[in-house]
């Protein structure tokens, strides 16, 4: 097994980080949150020549979840996640693509839910589900203890918060997922999210305005 490694590629107009986490030995892995685009994801993972295995979600907004379907179909492999409490939203994706201009977006539909304390693998990387709601009901975390990092999808951010002013937010719930799940986990975890640049969780607890 080798190092665990991470590509982002932005997608969709919301410029979201789909993930691609693979080992950078054997070059196979999963794709997070493709959310559209993904004539460009395929593109990446054939330049790369690495093999994704299955698609991991961790929340039901279009941005993150939109281009599951069709991505599900170009590789053949199963949609993992998020937490059942998102359905109603991947149920919607259609209509927020409408809603948001955003051409293509489909329904998702995954061939699995996940619940808090089960793990997720590919190749020997191990990643714990953390059921973190307040952004979206759903939400979910993936975190790889050997690594010390976790795809924390809207949660958290570099100086930010996830909104919670969708349908299902929570702004009490989010902070609590942060405070209790996610810090205690330690300050040298280093984090990848939905939007923007990653960061450490250390300085997050110590200089994110909406943590301290
Ligand atoms: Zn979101
Ligand atoms: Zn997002």
């Amino acid at each position: 097994m080798g190092q665990l490694n991470a590509g982002i590629v932005p997608v969709t107009p919301f410029q979201q980080n789909c993930t691609i986490l693979f080992d950078m030995d054997d070059k196979h892995g999963v794709v997070v949150d493709p959310g559209g685009d993904i004539d460009k994801v395929l593109a990446v993972l054939k330049d790369n020549a690495i093999s994704a295995g299955a698609i991991w979600i961790t929340h039901g907004h279009i941005d993150h979840a939109g281009g599951a379907m069709e991505l599900k179909e170009a590789l053949g492999v199963e949609i993992i996640g998020p937490h059942e409490a998102d359905k109603s939203l991947l149920d919607n994706l259609e209509n927020q693509g409408r809603r948001y201009g955003i051409a293509g977006a489909r329904d998702c539909v995954p061939d699995r839910f996940l619940t808090e304390g089960e793990t997720v693998s590919f190749g020997g990387h191990v990643f714990e589900v953390l059921h973190c709601p307040g952004h979206a009901p759903g939400h979910v975390v993936y975190y790889n203890r050997a690594a010390k990092f976790a795809h924390v999808g809207d949660v958290l951010f570099r100086g930010s918060v996830g909104r919670t002013d969708l349908p299902g937010g929570d702004h009490a719930a989010l902070i609590a997922s942060i405070k209790d799940k996610l810090l205690p986990l330690g300050d040298d975890i280093g984090f990848i999210c939905g939007h923007g640049p990653g960061g450490r969780f250390g300085e997050e607890r110590r200089t994110n305005p909406f943590l301290v």
